[in-house]
Order: C-alpha cells, then sequence, then structure tokens
C-alpha cells in the first residue's frame, strides 16, 4: 500500500456493505474491523480519510414511488459505529458526490474521516460511468481500493474511477493485499495434501471453481445439494433431493477428470435425509447413493461427517466455499458445523486453512471458531472468481 500520504486527502473503497437487522442495527461487523488496518494507517501517516462503499441493492429494492429506499440503505445507520471503532468522529455526506460531499471533502482536516452516502444511490455506480467516476476522483488527492468484496465487479467506484490517478497515486489496501495472499498460498504451490471442500445448493454456479481445482488438489469434498446431481450421474437413486438434470453429464466430466488427474473426488457415504423442506421435517439416515423415493437428503450423514474429518484432519492445506447441509435448519446443520471443527483441527495441526465467503464464513462465525482458521475471506463472489483464475477489474484497474 502507498506509504507517503502525509497531508493527502486519501479516497478509501471499502466494503462497508455490512447485514443490518430491521431497526439498522449491524448484526456482523466483519467486513469494518476489516477494513480498519488500512483506514488507520492512512491515518497514522498523516492524511485525510474519505469513505466510500455500497450498501445492499437499493435500485433493485426501490419503495412503491419509484424512489430510493434512504431509510433502508443509507450509510448514515453505521457512523456511530464506525466512529467507535476508528476512534475518530466520522463526518458523513448525505451525497456521493454532490455539493455537501464535496464541500466537507474540500474542508475535511488531516486526522479527519469523512464518509460518503451509498455509492448505488446513484445509477452510474453500476454502469461504471465516467462522469459519475470524475467526480468521485475530484474529491481526493489519492485513491485506494480495499473492497475486496467488491473487486469482481467493474464499477465506477472500483474501476473507473481509477482512470483519474496517476500510477503513482492509486493503489490496493492492505485487507486486499491480505485476500490475495491467501488466495495464492492456495492457488499457487499448495502445501500437500491439499483438500477441497465444495458444498451449496447447486453444481451449476461451482462448475468452474470444480475444474479449476481438479486441476491441483488432492481431495475434493463434495457436500450440500450438489451431491445429489453427482449422486445421478453415477447411476445412484436420489429420491426428491435436488438434481440438476442439465448438470448430469457435466457431473460425469468432472468424475472422469477427477480419475484422471487422480484427484480423490469424495461424495458423502450416507445423507441425513428429510420427508420434507422444513425446518421441522421427519429425518432419517440413507446412504447416499440410495436414497429412497420421497425423502431428500439436506445434509451429509454421520459417517460421511466422520470420512470427511478424517481427510480434513490430515490435511496440510484446506479450502472450504459452502455448506454441506441446509444449515438454515438446526436439524441439518451438523455436518457443515461437523465439518467447521474439522477445519478448526487442521489448523491446529498447522495446516493453512482458507474459508472462501458466503454461508461458509457465517457458519465459522456461528461455531465461535472464526480465529481458529487461518484465513476467512470477505468476499463470497469476488473469491470464487479469483480461485477460478478470473482477473478481477476492481484488482487490475489498480495493479
Ligand atoms: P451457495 O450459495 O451455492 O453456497 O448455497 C448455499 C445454500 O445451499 C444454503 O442456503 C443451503 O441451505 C443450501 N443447501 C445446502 N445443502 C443443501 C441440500 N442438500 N439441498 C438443498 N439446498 C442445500
Amino acid at each position: 500500500m502507498l506509504d507517503n500520504l502525509k497531508g493527502k486527502k486519501v479516497l478509501i473503497r471499502v466494503d462497508f456493505n455490512v447485514p443490518l437487522d430491521n431497526e439498522s442495527r449491524i448484526t456482523d461487523d466483519t467486513r469494518i474491523q476489516r477494513a480498519l488496518p488500512t483506514i488507520k494507517s492512512v491515518l497514522e501517516q498523516g492524511a485525510a480519510v474519505i469513505l466510500m462503499s455500497h450498501l445492499g441493492r437499493p435500485l433493485k429494492k426501490l419503495n412503491e414511488d419509484g424512489s430510493i429506499d434512504k431509510a433502508k440503505f443509507s450509510l448514515k445507520h453505521i457512523v456511530e459505529h464506525l466512529t467507535d471503532v476508528i476512534g475518530v468522529d466520522v463526518d458523513f455526506a448525505q451525497d456521493t458526490v454532490g455539493e455537501e460531499a464535496f464541500d466537507k471533502a474540500h474542508s475535511l482536516e488531516i486526522g479527519g474521516v469523512l464518509l460518503l452516502e451509498n455509492t448505488r444511490f446513484n445509477k452510474g455506480e453500476k454502469t461504471g460511468d465516467v462522469e459519475f467516476a470524475a467526480k468521485l476522483a475530484k474529491l481526493a488527492d489519492v485513491f485506494i481500493n480495499d473492497a475486496f468484496g467488491a473487486a469482481h465487479r467493474a464499477h465506477a467506484s472500483t474501476t473507473t474511477v481509477t482512470n483519474f490517478f496517476e500510477a503513482e497515486d492509486k493503489s490496493l489496501g492492505l485487507l486486499m493485499a491480505d485476500e490475495i495472499n491467501s488466495a495464492k498460498k492456495v492457488l499457487n504451490s499448495p502445501q500437500r495434501p491439499f483438500t477441497a471442500i465444495l458444498g451449496g445448493a447447486k453444481v451449476s454456479d461451482k462448475i468452474q471453481l470444480i475444474d479449476k481445482l481438479l486441476d491441483f488438489c488432492d481431495n475434493l469434498l463434495i457436500g450440500g445439494g450438489m451431491t445429489y446431481t453427482f449422486i445421478k450421474a453415477l447411476n445412484g437413486k436420489t429420491g426428491n433431493s435436488l438434481v440438476e438434470k442439465s448438470h448430469i453429464d457435466l457431473a460425469k466430466e468432472l468424475i472422469a477428470k477427477a480419475k484422471d488427474r487422480n484427484v480423490d473426488l469424495l461424495l458423502p457415504e450416507d445423507s441425513l435425509c428429510a420427508d420434507k423442506f422444513d425446518a421441522e421435517a421427519e429425518t432419517a439416515v440413507h446412504p447416499t447413493m440410495q436414497i429412497p423415493d420421497g425423502w431428500m437428503g439436506l445434509d451429509i450423514g454421520p459417517k460421511a461427517i466422520a470420512q470427511y474429518a478424517k481427510v480434513i484432519e490430515s490435511s496440510s492445506t484446506v479450502l472450504w466455499n459452502g455448506p454441506l447441509g441446509v444449515f438454515e435448519f438446526e436439524k441439518f446443520s451438523k455436518g457443515t458445523f461437523q465439518t467447521a471443527d474439522a477445519v478448526a483441527t487442521a489448523t491446529a495441526n498447522g495446516a493453512f486453512t482458507l474459508i472462501g465467503g458466503g454461508d461458509s464464513v457465517s457458519a465459522i462465525n456461528k461455531a465461535g471458531l472464526a480465529d481458529k482458521v487461518s484465513f476467512i475471506s470477505t468476499g463470497g463472489g469476488a473469491m470464487l472468481e479469483y480461485l477460478e483464475g478470473k482477473v478481477l477489474p476492481g484488482i487490475k484497474a489498480v495493479s
């Protein structure tokens, strides 16, 4: 990150897209916490900080009269908490590039922090609009992008804005660097054995990642809804489980590729099944290859939990993305939480463990194991795309 910021105004794109409850209180401030090292480093260098972020999808969820729901999507809700955790009174501009933002940025003193209103209140944000980006750039001398969670989007505040700064006046932030280094530890010559755990609902969302991982992982553990498309590909009986019929052939190809590459592609030996998709459903354990009609697999079963834990705990590198069952329902959360335990044990044994975003992060947090794994990514989609080998526009723009 830039280290010559004395006397400068520094525009930092952060990812403050935090979950809020009905009273607009922050329910998980992880993303704010993870942005603090960059913010504090810039302040310690004797600079002023202007923060910008998106929050939710305000233009997709307009009020009935077509106006933006500012009460819901305003970043003003996080100002008080931000003030507490930075330790500096954070000022707030009720617009992103309007008169108020401009005046407040202009009069901001060294050591001061200004937060701009939600970038997505502006139509030009998502379209990468040049005029909007130019106005953002006018607010500061230097630009730092620390929003890994938004790095896969070529938006005005992540990408276009960089065009208005000279190479020596823009850089990635500390969180970005951490995210990239962690992903690289997995992608480039990982310590072996390297085990990837992939869960989640659909195989169709993860095909590219599976395909890429088969090039270099040693074990690939499959869980979640995507299991049953693979089971169908092996001519198993899936009952009412989630199967993506259009992807059965692809699952066959992935199984063949795993064999070809000597990758141990494991499917759960047994499944915890439900008689309906419901938190209070009746449950029964069945071999995953023989799920009777009327039953659907909603979690990996007890044998699979033990089978997977053994592999995970003897690995030196572990990548985990996606829950192994419908963990939102307590009855079907055991596979995911036991997997979280196994990943923590592997870490204690010396493995490098990367949790790749989204629901697996929330599972690790719920299990209270966040500080027992090596790295938790703040970017779900961004981390997936990075691991798939894609170039993320937000990173490319400043690199
Ligand atoms: P993803 O966003 O693809 O990581 O998927 C996460 C979702 O997958 C969660 O909401 C889980 O409830 C869901 N999921 C996990 N296992 C299953 C399953 N066996 N059947 C249906 N949905 C599942």
